[in-house]
């Protein structure tokens, strides 16, 4: 199915972030569609000791900028790591759909994220098991790699797709690296442009 024409994908700075001594920037991506406003991924909202001397954040929280919180109907974690969900508090009551192998990881494994930014009150997940085409043209898509559970969304345009990409690549450089399962599957996709969280501009692929 293709997405209606009206579909915008906007980023959203929300943090500058250290990683391997280089700062880096942290995006969510609004999809605005016709059914549904969508946010994909909540960055962090305040800083926590877990995360404080690795990351050593400077936030800009959503809940701190012109951003209208309650105008989010649905979000969507392409994964748990804890600087895609530490917003998630922020939309208690809405539905956050998350890979189900995802949820089991951040839930089971010490150290994988904040636990209690995943599990802030009033946040219930809904499990997917696979791809969910979630609205008219936008699908949830499986992407393995950086964790297992990753997921990336995909909107049909009707030409070549666009996908909002989480960390299936950190920066740009990944897709030249060793493929995870889940970069072939974007590549394959054949997109016209993905979304990062972690990086100003969407990557493209070289087209010949
Ligand atoms: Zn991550």
């Amino acid at each position: 199915m293709t997405a209606p024409a009206s579909v915008t994908i906007t980023p959203v700075f929300v943090a500058d972030l250290l990683a391997e001594g280089e700062r880096m920037p942290l995006y969510v991506h609004v999809i605005d569609h016709p059914d549904a406003r969508v946010l994909v991924d909540t960055g962090m909202t305040e800083p926590h000791p877990a995360v404080q001397a690795a990351l050593d954040p400077s936030l800009r929280p959503l809940s701190e900028q012109d951003f209208d919180l309650a105008g989010v109907d649905i979000v969507v974690n392409t994964h748990l790591h804890a600087d895609h969900c530490g917003g998630n508090h922020l939309f208690a009551g809405r539905p956050f759909y998350v890979q189900r192998r995802e949820l089991d990881d951040a839930l089971g494994e010490d150290g994988y994220t904040i636990r209690e930014w995943v599990e802030a009150p009033g946040v219930r997940y809904v499990p997917v098991d696979g791809e969910l085409e979630l609205l008219a043209g936008l699908r949830l898509v499986p992407a393995p790699g950086h964790t297992r559970g990753m997921q990336v969304v995909v909107v049909e345009t009707g030409g070549r797709p666009v996908v909002v990409g989480g960390d299936v690549a950190v920066w740009h450089g990944e897709f030249d690296e060793p493929p995870t399962e889940g970069r072939l599957r974007v590549r394959a996709l054949d997109p016209e442009l993905v979304w990062l969280a972690h990086e100003h501009e969407p990557w493209r692929p070289r087209t010949v």
